[in-house]
């Protein structure tokens, strides 16, 4: 293990995201766990980034991949028709709510951005764009154009360059102490005078994830984005929504994360769990918009015929056993469970939606972000045999986003390593 430590740092670039101090190295999964290669078992609650959304070795994705496989995979471009693509994304188009939807695959969250944005600069004729602070996007240069994390943001040098909106960030100084209904009203006078004083005088889309993944699953109040859409429909400004963490159930009240808001968006993008840890995304849009770009296009391995045999199995899984539903529910088991911690100096806040739940390590003497004391948690959690994310603006919020198909078996023991071990570092810090 020490030895393929040193050997990845020797090859791998240096900025490349590597979870604690001593790498895991994963080697196989059942259910919500997985094992490493020196042999210990944990309960995954971060499912590989999002993505092991029905959790690992999943008889019904296995078998539908090796029947792909059993015909020799066949042709992996666009060229020619592929029925799995079709298929899905009859469903996708279905599911997403947009008006005579149509949908392009990837082969990631980043491309589908991609393809988004382009789409939308296209039929504007603009790259004016607007984004959310503390977003993420992707690490193409487009996307980085896009997003509005500094720690994510890799380079100035992106043709794109978004202006930033308030959404996510309520207990700002200049926002303390407002309800919902004064946020908002808040947040759309700020899109009006961005609008009117800082953007060129057309602008082609906002682009905003309705609950912030790499952000630390900050959340906009439920409604937020219905009354930005009515500003953006006033100048016909396209909006994007970003379901790359947010789609298939995951917040368990909707099954677009922007289903939260009331509003129907006019692309949204997707990605991760999509092939249930297969590589594959894509863009559902209104098909006026998909169908306006002039030149070809192909996407060699986007939606190819392995990626779309574990997208419908997953999709089928999702709503065969309304994992959904399973996500509210076990979700409060969690959410209610982790809710005493905020009694703690330590912890600036829990919140959260479905099974997108995050908990906040602070100060407890300023409350300032306390990243060191989020990686103590993650460390000893890992100890306890429990995998949790990280992130936000300050790489101080713990981020458990678990299978949808997590038991609320599995989200007590889990639950429990967490209320003792964030107790633990608390009592060290405080
Ligand atoms: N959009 C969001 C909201 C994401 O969280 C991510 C990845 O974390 C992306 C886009 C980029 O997706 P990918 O890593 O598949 O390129």
């Amino acid at each position: 293990m020490s030895d393929l430590r040193a050997r990845h740092h020797a090859v791998m670039p240096s900025w490349l995201s590597l979870y604690y101090d001593s790498p895991i190295e994963l080697a196989s999964g059942k259910g919500a766990r997985v094992t490493d290669a020196d042999g210990h078992t944990y309960l995954d609650f971060f499912c590989g980034i999002v993505t092991t959304m029905l959790g690992y070795d999943v008889a019904e994705v296995r078998e539908a991949v090796e029947r792909q496989l059993a015909r020799g995979v066949v042709h992996t471009s666009t060229l020619y028709l592929i029925r799995g693509q079709v298929e899905v994304a009859e469903r996708i188009a279905r599911l997403s709510g947009i008006p005579d939807a149509k949908v392009f695959f990837t082969n990631s969250g980043t491309e589908a951005n991609e393809t988004a944005l382009l789409l939308a600069t296209h039929a504007r004729g603009t790259d004016q764009v607007l984004a959310m602070r503390n977003s993420y996007h992707g690490r193409s240069y487009g996307t980085i154009g896009v997003t509005g994390n500094r720690g994510w943001k890799n380079s100035s040098l992106s043709p794109l360059n978004a202006h930033y909106l308030h959404g996510t960030d309520r207990d700002a100084p200049a926002f303390r102490g407002m309800s919902d209904a004064e946020y908002i009203d808040a947040c759309v006078a700020d899109l009006r005078d961005v609008l009117a004083t800082a953007t060129a005088p057309n602008v082609a889309c906002l682009i905003a994830e309705p609950v912030q993944g790499v952000g630390g699953f900050a959340m906009a109040p439920d409604g937020l984005f219905a009354a930005y859409k009515e500003v953006l429909d006033e100048q016909g400004i396209l909006f994007i929504s970003d379901e790359v963490q947010t789609g298939w159930g995951r917040t368990g009240s909707s099954f677009w994360g922007i289903g939260n808001h009331g509003v129907t968006p006019d692309a949204m993008t997707f990605a991760k769990g999509l092939g249930n840890g297969f590589a594959v995304g894509g863009v559902v849009a209104r098909g006026d918009l998909m169908d306006a770009l002039p030149a070809k296009g192909v996407s060699t391995f986007g939606g190819n015929p392995i990626a779309m045999a574990a997208a419908g199995a997953t999709i089928d899984y999702v709503l065969e056993h309304d994992l959904q539903a399973n996500a509210a529910r076990v979700g409060s088991v969690l959410i209610d469970g982790l809710r005493p911690l905020t009694d703690l100096s330590t912890v600036g806040a829990v919140r959260g939606k479905g099974l997108m739940l995050a908990v906040e390590m602070v100060d407890p003497g300023t409350g300032a972000p306390a990243p060191s004391l989020a990686t103590a948690v993650m460390e000893r959690a890992r100890e306890r045999g429990l995998l949790v994310g990280k992130g936000g603006l300050h790489d101080n919020a713990l981020r458990m986003s678990p299978p949808l198909t997590l038991t609320a078996e599995d989200a007590r023991e889990g639950r429990d390593i967490l209320l003792d071990v964030v107790t633990a570092v608390h009592g060290e810090a405080a």
